[in-house]
């Protein structure tokens, strides 16, 4: 998608820290961590949301979290643990309409969420 913010980083047009990749996923920092670790998981297809996972895209979930088990292990967060994240919509809190997967770690997290 032209106007997707993840889909430019996919493409290279809009700089971001890389963290990882596969051939379907792609990890970089978040630009306003809230944990020591804080990755986002996207796939490289366009998939807007949770709500738009299908029959036909749903191996692009498999392959984040594959992803993000690579990192945890790269951070050094598997022991201490971390949490994954994925908002929906207006109320989950979804401000980048490419599907991601918050990878948080590096401190206590608290529960339940805000
Ligand atoms: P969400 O609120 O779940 O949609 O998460 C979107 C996340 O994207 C937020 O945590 C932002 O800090 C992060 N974000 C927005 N723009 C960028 C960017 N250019 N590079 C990295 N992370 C970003
Ligand atoms: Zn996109």
């Amino acid at each position: 998608m032209s106007d997707c913010l993840f889909c430019k980083i996919i493409e290279g047009e809009i700089p971001a820290e890389i963290v990882a990749e596969n051939d379907y996923a792609l990890a970089f920092r978040d630009i306003n961590p809230q944990a020591s670790t804080h990755v986002l998981v996207i796939p490289k297809v366009h998939i807007a949301s949770t709500r738009d996972l299908n029959d036909d895209n749903i191996d692009a979930l498999s392959q984040m979290a594959l992803l993000a088990n690579d990192i945890s292990n790269s951070e050094s967060i598997n022991d201490s643990g971390y949490r994954w994240v994925i908002n929906t919509g207006d109320d989950g809190g979804q401000t980048v309409f490419h599907i991601h997967l918050h990878l948080l770690g590096g401190r206590q997290l608290n529960w339940p969420p805000g």
